[in-house]
């Protein structure tokens, strides 16, 4: 593709199945239809057998040789050129609508065209549509596609699309044919996933670890779930190479038990050095609290925040802090980095954490890297983690160490005095409540209440209300006095509370239907963590919403963040917390599992 390459590029077509996958949006079909079914569109073999001019108008009258039978036509907007053209005896291949008039056969407006039995692609592009032709029929063959991993039946499609014989072949009724489309969309995965690995860069590992862990899992008070299992000795055996440093993913649902994966991983670093971040203070100290509790006593921890040290991190075996971290100019190097709730960090942070990881040779080696894992809580479909796994390895956690008994209910107005008796039963019980509301202030668009307009009602009637929202610059302080001593919190749903509340049980997030799922599902993760029995009320002046009954029935996120692709068009109006990533045309992320399963066997590593 060497000469045309930069008119490629402007196109965004960096491979010939890009090229490819540009398939026609319609067609030009001059095939003389040997059947006439009135309301479609039809090219017949005719005659002029009768010419009227009428009002301005021309009626004229074809023989069809082919049925032996006649069609009328009416022309609107007559020029000399249709008197020429369609003049008495003279002969035609016709092409328009067919349709049925008082059982009689017409075609207004026909066309005349010149060249019967050919069909031709019509694109989409900025190109001129001759020049656009001329790139397919320059690169794609049969060969070319097979060349690049397509099959042979695959690339037979691939070309029957673009240069087409029949049109049989592409539709049905209207519609691609199903195994057109089923073609189609293994490509768009094919050449997504292709490329992705592409991208892929291995660095050597600084070091090979290969800590034993056993004294570290025999003590814990529970036994680890086989997931947790699992995800540990796959991490085990990355962090085992030395040709390759781990870049890993660990994806798992609110409570799956993450820490302990990266505690483990940490072990297994030992007597080597390894870091974690962590988004917020508040979950760098949780994190603090459960390695001192958990880890060995030889095991050195540290933490390290804005204005809060525990530990000396110069010593420490394990590093963990806030993104006060990466101003750290003395900050050991480490030959383990991990990010906890990776999904929270932007972009720049990320860079700069990666930044950690790379070791800057002392022989003019620039290759080295520290390995590296992060751990995010964001369920991602499972087509989305397949695919990202070309790029980065991913580890699926589906499953929380202990089954969550969450009812999930949709309510309404009429419902709120059955809430507020379920609220006090609750607190009566030492269980705390935490309420969502959409938005800090009142306001016009928004036909709930705010945040501030509903206070008054919380603390006139009950003690021990705390609130806070994402803005708020106490929220940390507000979150741990809550969490020791609060009975209701009131937030919205940009306050994350990544802390565990064990003792929370009961969650109301007020205009739900407004909200993403991926969102509903973190808020729902924040009861019942330890296993207590507890309620999630959805409330909402829509009782009727589709997403919000689908919600009410899974409580596995990843089947939510399928859900979500699916109900995608519903509106997500708040959600950012879904890496929906890229868009694709044909293959429906929330369904086509198997193809892209399918498409990432084929694309060889
Ligand atoms: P995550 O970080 O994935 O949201 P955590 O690591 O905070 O989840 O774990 C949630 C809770 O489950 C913690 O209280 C933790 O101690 C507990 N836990 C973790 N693994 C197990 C297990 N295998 N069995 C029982 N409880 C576990
Ligand atoms: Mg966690």
């Amino acid at each position: 593709m060497e000469e045309a390459k930069p008119l490629l590029k402007k196109l965004k077509i960096y491979s010939l199945l890009d090229l490819a996958l540009i398939v026609p949006v319609s067609y030009s079909d001059t095939t003389i239809s040997k059947e006439i079914n009135p309301g479609k569109i039809h090219t017949l073999d005719a005659r002029v057998s009768a010419v009227k001019s009428h009002n301005g108008k021309l009626m004229v009258t074809f023989f069809l040789p082919n049925f032996n039978q006649s069609i009328q036509s009416m022309f609107f907007r007559v020029t000399p050129y249709h008197y020429q053209t369609f003049a008495m005896g003279s002969e035609h291949i016709i092409q328009g609508k067919v349709e049925l008039f008082r059982n009689n056969l017409q075609m207004n407006q026909p066309k005349s065209i010149r060249e019967a039995g050919k069909i031709t692609p019509k694109y989409k592009s900025v190109l001129k549509q001759e020049d656009i032709r001329t790139l397919m029929r320059t690169y794609l063959s049969e060969k070319s596609l097979i060349d690049k991993g397509l099959l042979p039946q695959e690339a037979k499609s691939l070309m029957a699309l673009h240069f087409p014989d029949t049109l049989d072949r592409i539709y049905l009724e209207g519609n691609y044919r199903p195994e057109i489309l089923q073609v189609l969309k293994i490509i768009e995965a094919f050449n997504h996933i292709q490329k992705l690995s592409g991208k892929k860069i291995i660095h050597p590992a600084v070091e090979a670890l290969k800590g034993d862990i056993s004294d570290f899992v025999k003590q814990l008070p529970f036994e680890l779930t086989d997931e947790q299992k699992q995800v540990i000795k796959v991490i085990g055996s990355d962090l085992g190479s030395r040709s390759k440093a781990a870049k890993r993913m660990i994806v798992g649902d609110v409570g799956s038990g993450k820490t302990m994966v990266i505690l483990a991983s940490a072990m297994m670093a030992i007597p080597h050095k390894s870091i974690l971040m962590a988004p917020t203070s508040l979950l760098a100290i949780q994190l603090h609290e459960e390695a001192v509790k958990h880890l060995p006593k030889t095991v050195k921890v540290a933490l390290v925040m804005q204005g809060k040290e525990e530990g000396d991190y110069l010593e420490a075996d394990f590093i963990i802090g806030t993104h006060a971290l990466l101003y750290k100019e003395d900050l050991p190097r480490a030959v383990l980095v991990m990010v906890d709730e990776q999904h929270r960090f932007g972009t720049t942070q990320r860079q700069m954490l990666e930044s950690i990881a790379s070791w800057e040779g002392e022989n003019g080696d620039h290759e080295k890297r520290a390995h590296f894992l992060q751990f995010s809580a964001t369920p991602i479909p499972r087509t989305q983690a397949m695919m990202n796994s070309a790029l980065l390895d991913v580890s699926l956690i589906t499953k929380t160490p202990f089954e969550k008994k969450i009812t999930t209910e949709v309510i309404g107005k009429s419902h709120f005095p059955a809430l507020l008796s379920h609220i006090k039963e609750e607190i009566a019980q030492n269980h705390q409540v935490l309420i969502v509301y959409p938005l800090v202030e009142e306001s016009e668009t928004i036909d709930y209440q705010s945040l501030a307009e509903s206070r008054g009602f919380w603390e006139s009637r009950f003690d021990n209300v705390y609130v806070t929202h994402g803005k708020d610059k106490h929220k940390e302080e507000v979150l741990m006095d809550f969490r020791k001593q609060g009975d209701i919190l009131l937030a919205t749903t940009v306050v994350e509370v990544g802390i565990s509340l064990p003792r929370l049980t009961l969650i109301v997030i007020v205009g739900a239907e407004r909200l993403g799922l991926a969102t509903l599902h973190q808020l729902r993760g924040r009861v019942g963590r330890l296993g207590l029995e507890s309620w999630c009320y959805l409330f909402t002046r829509n009782e009727t919403n589709k997403r919000l009954e689908a919600f009410k029935k899974t409580t596995n996120g990843f089947d939510i963040a399928s859900l979500d692709l699916k109900f995608r068009d519903g509106g997500d109006i708040l959600d950012g917390t879904m890496q929906s990533g890229q868009k694709f045309k044909w293959l429906d992320m929330g369904e086509d599992e198997e193809i892209v399963a399918m498409a990432k066997r084929r694309v060889k590593n």
